[in-house]
């Protein structure tokens, strides 16, 4: 393959400055096309007003189809946001707004999500040059002088040629937006900038963009790495009717199946993250990848390669061990969870055949106290001793998670020693990596289950012992930036128990809270005294103790805090 000419480079790169939605890297971008055909390249921009553009990038026609494939697969210099460039060829016809709103539906990476998404604005663009415009704008809910959703443009421009599963898209999210805490606009006109595009950051950024603030998330990771990850989460009850009311099972995925077994319910966490995302497309976030925040400066948000985003309020999305927290001061503090050691966590991802044996596997979740005869057995078999263990089936793959005891990885050789010298205990070179898939195998062997390990995120463990959690989950920056820390930033989750979406996804409610107090109160100490209550209440919510914790009635949970937590616990 050819090497890109630097000019080459320098002219996509010269093209690519300057626009203000930024959804992703070039080197997401596939190139298909023959070598000397003309091209039509287009990047996803926000104009004035909000309005989201399709801009036609002036690309010459290729000398070498290499060429551009080489520019396009570069890798972006580190820490440098690109536009994603949604690609299509003058020859190939376009797929009409019905097919491509499908796509934007099921769309299952990052990469088609952003094609299909840019593709339906271009059809918008379309449509508005040739003057056609859908003759019903019901449930427009922008004000005339605020930016229109991208999804309200859509009904609006294609209309009728969209699928029927469109409406159901906007009947949601017009449900939402009409809620009383949205409709009164209260951030409008804030600037909120969300650090990592984790579920928890993108949750957070659904509820600030319909409270109708400008927001940006940024994501220091390339997008295909930070939405691939295939563990499946635990949904408690209101984190599964909280994404029914996203679209849960209109976008597929998760589809149709998703919260259809009562007992257990799951999601992906790459599933999760697109199902968000792509709302979150729909309602005018911006996302921008490669782009990791370092600190907040005289009200600005300053990025690692040197931009600056102007910022009046903060989230700090950016997951467990983040450094962001405490560049702004936010202290953390370590929690002793049953000792050092002694909550593991195990999970495994395995290959799913499809076939009608796998199908029919039932999923399970087993606590040592309730079966004892089992764990039992399985550690005559195996000679794992497990607290507990939770079988998943995803349409991808089979998922396993569970506890093993510290004395167990020791005595099957998963950890060479039980107090490795200067070094943590799952530091890589205690722990044999073999041993652990063999130790799953065996334990899926024992359930029924297939065993071929899915061939990256196979076998992994996790130690819990050493969990940390934010001091205060609120703080000011220099120049009167309300800073809140959401998710695993905030509060480490033993996630077994399925409280990292749980927690987190409150968490998210709770900044979003607080930056409206902010804004109608008397500035950020306002949202740092309301999250101050709250978090009081949040830290002490695990599986045991959220009957005491939250109120009844998960359909009722809505922004305000107290119609999610009971306060009266001091
Ligand atoms: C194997 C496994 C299984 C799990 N199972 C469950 C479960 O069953 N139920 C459950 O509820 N939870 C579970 N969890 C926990 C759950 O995944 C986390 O609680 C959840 O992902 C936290 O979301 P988050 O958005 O806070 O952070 P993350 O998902 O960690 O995302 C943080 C993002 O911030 C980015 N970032 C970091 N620093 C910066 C910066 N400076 N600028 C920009 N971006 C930055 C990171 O790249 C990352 O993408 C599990 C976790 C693991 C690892």
């Amino acid at each position: 393959m050819a090497p890109a000419t630097a000019s080459a480079t320098k002219r996509m790169r010269r093209q690519s400055s300057g626009l203000v939605f930024n959804p992703g890297p070039a080197t997401v971008v596939e190139c298909v096309r023959s070598p000397g055909k003309a091209e039509r390249r287009f990047s996803v921009a926000t104009g004035a007003g909000g309005k989201q553009t399709l801009m036609p990038a002036e690309v010459e026609a290729p000398e070498e189809t290499q060429e551009i494939e080489t520019v396009a697969g570069q890798p972006p210099t580190e820490a440098a946001p690109t536009e994603m460039v949604v690609e299509q060829t003058l020859e190939s016809p376009l797929e009409s707004p019905s097919e491509v709103f499908a796509r934007f539906l099921s769309s299952d990476s990052i990469k088609q999500v952003y094609s299909s998404f840019g593709q339906l604005l271009r059809h918008c663009e379309e449509a508005e040059a040739d003057g056609r415009t859908a003759a019903s704008t019901t449930g427009q809910v922008a004000a005339e002088d605020t930016p229109v959703p991208p999804y309200c443009r859509f009904r609006q421009v294609l209309g009728g040629a969209l699928p029927w599963r469109a409406r159901s898209v906007w009947t949601l999210l017009d449900t939402r937006l009409h809620g009383p805490e949205y409709k009164e606009a209260p951030l409008k006109g804030k600037h909120a900038v969300i650090c990592g595009a984790g579920p928890c950051g993108i949750r957070t950024a659904l509820e600030l963009v319909m409270l109708h603030a400008d927001v940006t998330v940024l994501e220091k990771r390339a997008p295909v790495d930070a939405c691939g990850r295939i563990n499946r989460v635990h949904l408690w009850e209101w984190c599964k009717q909280d994404l029914l009311g996203w679209g849960a099972k209109i976008f597929d995925p998760p589809g149709g199946a998703f919260g259809g077994d009562n007992d257990f319910c799951h999601i992906g966490l790459g599933e999760l993250q697109l199902l968000l995302l792509k709302n979150a497309l729909l309602l005018g976030t911006r996302f921008l990848f490669r782009a990791e925040a370092v600190q907040v400066k005289d009200g600005e948000l300053l990025l690692k390669d040197g931009q600056r985003l102007p910022c009046d309020m903060l989230v700090l999305a950016s997951g467990a061990n983040s450094q962001l927290s405490e560049s702004v001061g936010l202290r953390s503090v370590a929690l002793g969870l049953r000792g050092k050691g002694s909550a593991i966590g195990v999970v495994a991802n395995f290959v799913h055949g499809r076939d009608a044996r796998q199908m029919a596997l039932r999923q399970f979740a087993w606590a040592r106290q309730f079966n004892m005869p089992l764990f039992a057995r399985l550690e005559k078999e195996t000679a794992m001793d497990l607290e507990n263990i939770v079988y998943y089936k995803g349409q991808s793959h089979h998922y396993m998670v569970m506890t093993p005891t510290k004395k167990s990885l020791l005595r099957n050789s998963v950890l060479r020693e039980g107090r490795p010298a200067g070094q943590r205990l799952l530091h890589g070179s205690n722990v044999d990596v073999q041993r652990l898939g063999c130790m799953v195998q065996g334990i899926a062997a024992f359930f029924g289950l297939p065993t071929e390990l899915c061939s990256t995120q196979g076998a992994m463990i996790f130690d819990f012992s050493g969990i940390r959690r934010l001091e205060a989950a609120a703080t000011v920056a220099d120049g009167g930036v309300l800073v809140c820390a959401v998710g695993d930033a905030l509060l480490e989750p033993f996630w077994p128990e399925g409280l990292g979406i749980m927690r987190g996804f409150m968490s998210a409610l709770d900044a979003a809270a607080a930056a409206v107090a902010a804004a109608k109160g008397s500035g950020p100490q306002a949202g740092i005294q309301l999250l101050a209550t709250t978090y009081n209440v949040l830290k002490s919510v695990s599986a045991q103790t959220a009957s005491q914790f939250l109120q009844k009635d998960p359909r009722r949970y809505r922004l305000q805090p107290k119609s999610r937590y009971v306060f009266s616990h001091g």
